[in-house]
């Protein structure tokens, strides 16, 4: 029988984990988390990520920005918190408003606050394997292989999406754990016979169910980052489940595969950021 790897029961124990080690090590940190504009969807993340905070007992300070707020007044936010001691990580959720330069912001938080690893910074870190803070879905992924004890060194492992925020870091976390990596991409030709060619499959398309069957090789680990409502209003992934699950020798279901494990990890990088010297 496949195993279900449990994003959810993972997600909680790493949350325990630092619960413990703020508590232990009365560890001090607060993140700043900065909203600009109501997105609904975006209010729902910010929530969470606020009573992440909550539950492994560091702060968290909320900036609810209106819609129409320049950029400048944003970069002015984040140089004020760049320099307040306080202020252990910086977030800023995406997407911003279109007249935000989203570049521009990212590379405006300090590297030693960049609890979400999109600067620059920490993406280079990552390329050449320095310590740093890494983007949270991708070393969530790590972690869900290593607690279900998912061998990954020498594995091959194809990578579908090349995103800056999923793909690319993915593949780089992939590589710095000795697996032999292929991206796949829009403009990949042949994708299925690659995908077939994977040990550990990891989807992140943004493509209701087009991973199916005829993709994955016999008792693969399949990795599903894909999140999409269906019209019926429950969710699916990038992965047909239905189709794939007798294939593999484990895969993340969704919801409760990939998803819960971001937001642990954000909280690993809070309490990274803590104890990072400024
Ligand atoms: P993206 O749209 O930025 O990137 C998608 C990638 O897939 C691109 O690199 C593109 O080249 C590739 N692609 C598109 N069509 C393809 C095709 N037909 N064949 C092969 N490759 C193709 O998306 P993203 O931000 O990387 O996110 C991917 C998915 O993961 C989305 O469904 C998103 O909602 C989800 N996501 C989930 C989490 C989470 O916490 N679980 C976090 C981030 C993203």
């Amino acid at each position: 029988m496949p195993t279900i790897i449990d994003g959810k029961a993972i997600s909680t124990a790493i949350k325990d984990e630092l619960k413990k080690e703020v508590a232990d090590r009365n560890i001090k940190a607060t993140l700043a988390v900065i909203q600009v504009g109501n997105d609904p969807a975006s209010t729902v993340y910010v929530g969470n990520k606020k009573k992440a905070c909550a539950y492994i007992g560091i702060g968290s300070k909320s900036y609810e920005l209106p819609e129409e707020t320049t950029e400048e007044d944003l970069l002015g936010l984040i140089d004020d918190l760049n320099k307040d001691d306080e202020i252990s990580g910086i977030l800023v959720q995406l997407p911003v408003p279109k007249h935000i330069n989203e570049k521009k912001i990212t590379a405006a938080i300090s590297p030693l606050k960049d609890v979400d690893g999109f600067h620059p910074e920490s993406v280079g870190r990552l390329c050449i394997g320095q310590e740093g803070f890494v983007s949270c879905t991708p070393a969530g992924i790590i972690e869900l292989l290593k607690r279900t004890g998912v061998e990954i060194e020498g594995k091959e492992c194809v990578v579908i999406g090349r995103s800056n925020i999923v793909g690319k870091p993915m593949a780089l976390l992939m590589l710095a754990n000795n697996a032999t990596v292929t991206v796949c991409h829009s403009r990949t030709k042949d994708l299925a016979g690659i995908c077939k060619r994977a040990d550990i499959l990891i989807a992140a398309v943004g493509k209701p169910k087009m991973i199916t069957s005829e993709y994955v090789k016999e008792g693969a680990v399949v990795i599903d980052v894909g999140i999409h409502r269906m019209e019926n209003g429950k969710l699916c992934g990038d992965v047909d489940y239905d189709d794939v699950y007798e294939h593999t020798s484990a895969i993340t279901p969704v919801p409760g595969g990939v998803g819960p494990m971001t937001i642990a990890m954000l909280m690993v990088n809070c309490v990274k950021a803590a104890a990072w010297e400024k």
